[in-house]
């Protein structure tokens, strides 16, 4: 084992660690949701806090609950529930022409392809990583600007491009509990490693992260 891979395994391990004490709990992430499920969180998180998503998540997914009953409503119908997020028409236009591809493409259910979830409208690599990893139970990175800005700052102690982090983060994805790790880093980014100032005193990596080691952040 070389250095990088044991700092990897330790990162994971603190993470997760962290990420069990720490988790922050949203309806959406309760165990065994489906694609489905995962892919209307994030359309509705889209420009919209999780805090606001949450008072209307569960109500929606009880009159919409699934792509057929979207088909079933008109866009304006569909955009009523969602005003309370803002962007209520875009939402709603998006998620209906998704039951449209997804039932004419994917046989009315949400493909475990990321490019073919790409296909759908709003949908980059984060939605879709997200949907494969919480939905299909797939062991991939989800990287957002708060989780890049975590490895960027432990592996390299700066900030780097996402797209220069894609092996690093699937060296340190563990086999195992990978969703609770996948939690464990996005809250991480916004508890702690926050953009403007990290709480490196109080934060699970400070004793591996190089970010706390360059010479800015010793003085
Ligand atoms: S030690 Fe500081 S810079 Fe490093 S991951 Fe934690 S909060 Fe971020």
């Amino acid at each position: 084992m070389n250095l990088e891979e044991e700092k990897a395994e330790k990162i994971a391990s603190r993470i997760l660690r962290w990420g069990k004490e720490n988790f922050i709990h949203y309806p959406w992430r309760e165990e065994d949701r489906k694609p489905y499920e995962i892919f209307l969180a994030e359309l509705m998180l889209q420009k919209t806090n999780a805090e606001k998503v949450e008072e209307v998540y569960e109500d929606f997914l009880g009159k919409y609950p699934s792509f057929s009953a979207v088909l079933k409503s008109p866009a304006g119908e569909i955009a009523e529930p969602l005003e309370f997020l803002g962007l209520q028409n875009l939402k709603a236009e998006r998620l209906k022409k998704s039951a449209r591809i997804v039932t004419s493409n994917f046989g009315g259910n949400l493909p475990a392809e990321k490019e073919k979830l790409k296909e759908l409208p709003g949908v980059g690599d984060y939605i879709a990583s997200s949907v494969l990893c919480f939905g299909f139970e797939k062991r991939i990175p989800i990287v957002d600007v708060n989780v890049s800005r975590i490895f960027s700052r432990a592996f390299f102690g700066e900030e780097r491009e996402i797209s220069d982090l894609g092996s690093t983060l699937k060296e340190v994805i563990p086999r195992k509990n990978f969703k609770k790790f996948n939690y464990g880093l996005l809250d991480l980014g916004k508890k702690k490693c926050t953009s403007r100032s990290p709480n490196c005193e109080d934060c699970p990596l400070r004793r591996l992260c190089s970010y706390t080691k360059t010479p800015s952040q010793e003085q």
